[in-house]
């Protein structure tokens, strides 16, 4: 078995066998800057201790550790997440079967290689028939859980969304079914939750306001976006919100509005990975996100939120090859194998070089069991409810 330590040593590539003197060297000017940093200032280490006590910080304090994050803090905060994550959910990872049944979008986000202008993206929608057989073949494989996601596609009206939940709900009454659909409005939030879908998962993108009209064209919304999260809360689902790490134009500032927010807004999940850029969009040549500082807000997310459910995303593992076991390793608990049919995968390409866009999805399950073994984890078979959500609960919210 791997030890667990092994992997926070490595920069980012294990394979990269020169890198010794080079991380020495590195962690030599990190503690210099650290040590810079934190002259006059409270210590990063009693920050963060004071965000494991209280579950939060101001947004001056997330300031202050962003920036001084150096390799002790790094180790500090994966140490204290993995804690939290043992304590609540063991060794148990949870995996979601991701279906991505529409490359179809109307909106024209700047970052996403689905957006309506890119004219060389490649375009499908999955039938009725063919998401149930990817349920099918899922739930053969042990997946509890359905994640339906898609761009924003006029073609799936309410009327076809609510068959294809009811029907999933009918044949696999043992599954939760988590939609990520985009924006729509608060009576189709409502159909489709009467209809059975148990969680939604809209991505928040960024909580700055200027910040999100830097990612997306003038007639999207931030307040709009924002006011759908709290509405789907309302509405009893089990929400998610989330952004990317290093998306272009992105400040410290922006990162400390994103986790007061995930603090406000208490979602069950939260994903978060790096951002990639994609060669047809206008963000082309703009850098990747950094590894390091998407799993120390990993573990930032976990201290903040001890029992949610935080996916250790493709992306990250699309940017290093050990990123999603270095992941589960920061603090996070789920995984999202594709049971997408692989004559469409390559056509959802939300960024470059995006992974596991070739396997079938007994492949992929399989490569994610033994690499989730290999970090001492597992993967339950079980719909992977928030610890502590009692369903019967959920019912009453119906
Ligand atoms: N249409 C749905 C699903 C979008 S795709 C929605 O709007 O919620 C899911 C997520 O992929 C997005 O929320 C975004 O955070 C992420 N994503 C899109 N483009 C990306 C890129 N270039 N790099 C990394 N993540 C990206």
């Amino acid at each position: 078995m791997i030890k667990e330590a092994s992997f926070f040593d490595q920069k980012s590539s294990l394979t990269d066998t020169s890198s010794l003197r080079a991380k020495r060297l590195f962690s030599l000017a990190d503690h210099q800057k650290h040590h810079k940093r934190n002259q006059g200032g409270r210590p990063i280490k009693e920050l963060i201790e004071k965000l494991e006590r209280n579950h939060g910080l101001s947004k001056e304090e997330y300031i202050r550790l962003l920036s001084g994050l150096d390799g002790e803090a790094r180790t500090l905060l994966a140490e204290k997440a993995t804690v939290l994550r043992k304590r609540h959910y063991g060794n148990d990872i949870y995996i979601r079967g991701l279906i991505e049944f529409t490359s179809f979008c109307k909106n024209d986000c700047l970052y996403c290689g689905l957006r309506a202008s890119n004219k060389n993206a490649q375009r499908y929608r999955l039938s009725k028939e063919e998401i149930l057989d990817c349920c099918q073949q899922g739930h053969e494989l042990g997946f509890r859980t359905f994640v339906l996601q898609g761009g924003e596609d006029p073609h799936y009206t309410d009327e076809i969304l609510v068959d294809i939940t009811k029907t999933i709900k009918k044949d696999f009454p043992d599954c939760a079914i988590t939609l990520s659909l985009g924006e729509r409005s608060r009576e189709s939030l409502a159909a489709l939750r009467e209809a059975g879908a148990d969680r939604y998962l809209l991505r928040h993108e960024t909580a700055n306001k200027k910040h999100y009209e830097l990612l997306h064209p003038k007639g999207m919304s931030f307040e709009k976006r924002m006011q759908q999260l709290w509405d789907m809360k309302e509405l009893g689902y089990q929400i998610g919100c989330g952004f990317m790490v290093g998306s272009p134009g992105q400040s410290t500032e922006c990162l400390a509005d994103d986790l007061v927010f995930v603090q406000r807004l208490k979602p069950h999940m939260v994903g978060i990975g790096p951002f990639i850029p994609h060669k047809d969009t206008p963000f082309r040549a703009e850098p990747q996100g950094d590894l390091d500082l998407t799993l120390a807000l990993l573990g930032i997310i976990r201290l903040i939120l001890p029992q949610a459910l935080i996916p250790s995303t493709t992306a990250l593992g699309t940017i290093d090859p050990w990123g999603r076991e270095k992941g589960v390793l920061a603090g996070a608990n789920v995984v999202m194998p594709n049971l997408s049919p692989v004559g469409v995968r390559k056509k959802y390409m939300l960024y470059d070089n995006k992974i596991c866009t070739g396997e079938e999805a007994a492949e992929c399950k399989h490569c994610l069991h033994g690499r989730m073994q290999r970090i001492g984890c597992g993967i339950a078979v079980s719909r992977g409810d928030p610890a502590g959500y009692r369903l019967e609960e959920a019912a009453l919210a119906d």
